[in-house]
């Protein structure tokens, strides 16, 4: 970089390599490569420290050439001046002395640029035009680097209309600023548009930095949201669930999509179990009133029986202190079986018993069901919300379980890894929502054609892995084809269009002690085979030896 160049040869040069490097045209790009061949040193060294040896050997030298229209006396004024003004901030006295000696090159109407003075004399503004000149060798580059300035002007309008994609909401202004640019032709204007430039960048750099900062302070908040939630919730086995499925989801890298999800999830579980928890409460503390109410009867009708009495108010505390189900059932056997042994003496308070007893086993009904409720909205945050499959989390832990029941049962088990063929193209031409209809469309087709004991989970995007227990190779190969016919009858239907869906599938039979990840990986190059090999068709892994 020791060959100073010509602005205009510099911004021709910087064109050619964003060209070369397939670089879209937007000003960072231009100016970094512009900095790179040498074209901004002030810029880049800037933020270094200043060489004064380099320097101050500079200036002896301008001081004693001949500088057209520059006197001695008037250099070493200048420099006094430069020299006092700046003696307290080193940095800003450097550029100053390089500027002072570039003032004295153009002391004359042309600039010495022939002149080895100094590289830091190069002009610092990437898109500056061709100096003036008047030798006939110059004049043929003034017409070049008016025509350069044309390109500059339509590589900074088209990157002024990218910007038009992040940010929509500038959109009256950019496109003011681009017919600007289009038309200023006249070098007298470039400044003041210079300086509208320069506004605006400032302006998207502000809104830029705004954006990433909200949106981390809002997952530092989601975040310690849910681990105070955790804390508050470590009793609660139910919240507790929920809440380690929040944290997997925030654990991962995070977009819009895992955010929303994490949103969706945590909203469904605050509804619904905060409703079913009331419910639940209340027919808990039903059936406790119902009970000690009973019991206190029948300690008042057997006064008489000492040894009675003392059982019921052991019963009466057990009551109070029991907060479990299985714990008041065992004290309600209890009860019915001493109210038997002194039913003579009790007789009425047994038909009092059995009225209870009945709404006991009414309230545990529905304290029952209620509980089976809750269990399932839990199963919720283990299913993909778009189409009801397991999802990552579901089909590992159905994985792990089916796979220690293969064992202790010794029956085989398959895997199948299907991935729909040329779904990009359905996509394209359809829509991503009728994408979306096709894979909900998909994991029902699967989930009526194979048997309940098998189960489905999106492993990816357009990925499925159909687990299928108690299933030798054959009968999973089979399995799939039979999903195959399934899906050339029941159609995916688009606007009243039939659509047919395809895919390609690898079907492994679990080796001895396989593990979930060995047992998708053979899945997963089977299916890749199939993909390979024409697509639309099911492909079995190499047996291991068992
Ligand atoms: P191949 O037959 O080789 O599998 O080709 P393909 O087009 O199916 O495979 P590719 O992996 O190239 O494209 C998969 C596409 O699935 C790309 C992606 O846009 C789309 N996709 C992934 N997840 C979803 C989703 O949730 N909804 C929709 N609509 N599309 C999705
Ligand atoms: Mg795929
Ligand atoms: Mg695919």
């Amino acid at each position: 970089m020791s060959k100073h160049k010509e602005p205009a040869e510099l911004a021709r040069e910087t064109l050619k390599l964003l060209g070369e490097r397939g670089l879209a045209p937007t000003p960072e790009h231009y100016a970094s490569v512009f900095r790179e061949l040498g074209g901004d040193k002030e810029a880049a060294s800037a933020s270094a420290a200043p060489n004064w040896s380099a320097l101050i050997r500079d200036l002896l030298r301008q001081l004693e050439m001949t500088h057209k229209g520059v006197t001695l006396t008037r250099k070493k004024e200048g420099l006094e001046v430069v020299l006092n003004r700046f003696a307290s901030k080193p940095d800003v006295m450097s550029e100053k002395l390089n500027g002072l000696m570039r003032s004295w090159g153009s002391g004359s109407a042309a600039p010495d640029l022939t002149s080895t003075a100094a590289p830091e004399a190069a002009p610092a503004e990437p898109a500056a035009p061709p100096t003036p000149t008047t030798s006939p060798a110059k004049s043929a580059d003034k017409a070049a680097g008016h025509d350069l300035l044309k390109q500059l002007r339509e590589l900074l309008a088209q990157s002024l209309e990218n910007s038009l994609l992040t940010h929509p909401e500038l959109g009256e202004e950019i496109k003011r600023l681009v017919v600007v640019v289009r038309s200023t032709d006249d070098p007298a204007k470039i400044n003041e548009l210079a300086k509208q430039l320069r506004q605006f960048w400032l302006k998207l750099e502000l809104r830029g930095g705004d954006k990433v900062k909200i949106q981390e302070g809002l997952l530092r908040l989601l975040r310690l949201l849910v681990e105070n939630v955790s804390e508050l919730v470590a009793d609660d086995e139910w919240m507790q669930g929920q809440v380690t499925a929040l944290q997997t989801i925030i654990s991962q890298p995070m977009d819009k999509h895992a955010i929303a999800d994490a949103e969706r999830n945590l909203r469904d579980a605050i509804i619904k179990q905060s409703s079913l928890k009331q419910s639940l409460t209340d027919a808990k503390t039903t059936l406790k009133s119902l009970m000690t109410t009973f019991i206190d009867r029948l300690g008042n009708l057997t006064e008489s029986t000492g040894e009675y009495h003392q059982k019921i108010e052991g019963y009466s505390q057990k009551i109070s202190k029991a907060d479990n189900l299985t714990v008041l059932g065992h004290i309600l056997d209890d009860v019915m079986h001493d109210t038997r042994v002194i039913q003579a003496s009790a007789l009425r308070s047994h038909e009092e018993l059995l009225d209870t007893k009945k709404k006991a086993d009414e309230a545990e009904g529905r304290i029952k069901a209620l509980e089976q409720e809750l269990m399932q909205v839990s199963e919720l945050v283990r299913e993909d919300q778009l189409t009801g499959a397991l999802n990552r989390r579901g089909l590992d832990e159905t994985l792990d379980r089916e796979l220690k029941r293969a064992d202790r049962n010794k029956t085989p088990l398959c895997v199948a890894l299907l991935d729909i063929d040329n779904f990009k193209k359905l996509n394209d031409s359809l829509g991503h929502q009728a994408g979306d209809r096709a894979l909900t469309h998909l994991t029902q087709v699967i989930k009526d054609t194979l048997r309940p004991t098998d189960a489905v989970g999106r492993y990816g995007g357009e990925e499925f892995v159909i687990i299928l227990p108690d299933t030798d190779l054959q009968a999973g190969i089979e399995a799939l084809q039979r999903l195959q016919r399934d899906l050339t009858k029941k159609f995916f239907l688009h606007n009243n269009e039939r659509i047919l869906v395809t895919f390609s599938a690898g079907v492994a039979l679990r080796g001895k002690e396989e593990d979930q990840e060995d047992l998708l990986g053979r899945a997963d190059k089977a299916m890749y085979q199939a993909k390979q090999t024409g697509k639309n068709r099911v492909i079995a892994a190499p047996a291991l030896n068992i």
